[in-house]
């Protein structure tokens, strides 16, 4: 088998885990904190990764009254 890293450290502070309790892709955080953290900040990493242009969205002009 391959070489297996058994050392896991917490994205967020760097802490070592010894524990999978809080596993979050992959990833293993300290706490549920940190690895709630963590999530948010992968999430925010995809959405800027598949909306890399603001979206635009077709906006009507409101109408406009004539004043006669
Ligand atoms: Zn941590």
């Amino acid at each position: 088998m391959a070489i297996e890293t058994t050392e896991k450290y917490c994205p967020i502070c760097g802490k070592q885990v010894a524990e999978p309790t809080f596993n979050r892709f992959g990833e293993w955080a300290c706490s549920e904190a940190h690895a709630d953290e963590y999530v948010k900040e992968t999430r925010a990493q995809k959405m800027r990764a598949a909306a890399p242009a603001p979206e635009q969205q077709p906006q009507r002009p409101p109408r406009q009254m004539r004043g006669g």
